[in-house]
């Protein structure tokens, strides 16, 4: 499993700051911090400590089984965003 961030996140940069595997991006500096609709999971790092959902303050963060039925496509788009970035390197 992973865990997602879904289209409500504000992009307040909390989570990353509690993530002990350095696995939600972009990150403020980052080239595409600025354009990135939200920040994302990438699911092949995250170890699903929940650390991450406690901190979020709009409840924008997920397990993946518990993710509300509109959001279901926040999965597919957390892990697009890591494929993505691999691509473009
Ligand atoms: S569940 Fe833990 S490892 Fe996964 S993104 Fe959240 S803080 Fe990071
Ligand atoms: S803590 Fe929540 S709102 Fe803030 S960047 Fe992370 S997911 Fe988005």
């Amino acid at each position: 499993m992973t865990y997602v961030i879904a289209g409500s996140c504000v992009k307040d940069d909390v989570c990353v700051e509690v993530c002990p595997v350095d696995c939600i991006h972009p990150k403020p500096g980052d080239p595409d911090f600025e354009t990135a609709e939200q920040l994302y999971i990438d699911p092949e790092i995250c170890i699903d400590c929940d650390a991450c959902v406690e901190a979020c303050p709009v409840n924008a963060i997920y397990a993946d089984f518990e993710l509300p039925e509109k959001d279901r496509d926040s999965l597919d788009l957390n892990a697009l965003f890591f494929a993505e970035r691999a691509v473009a390197k």
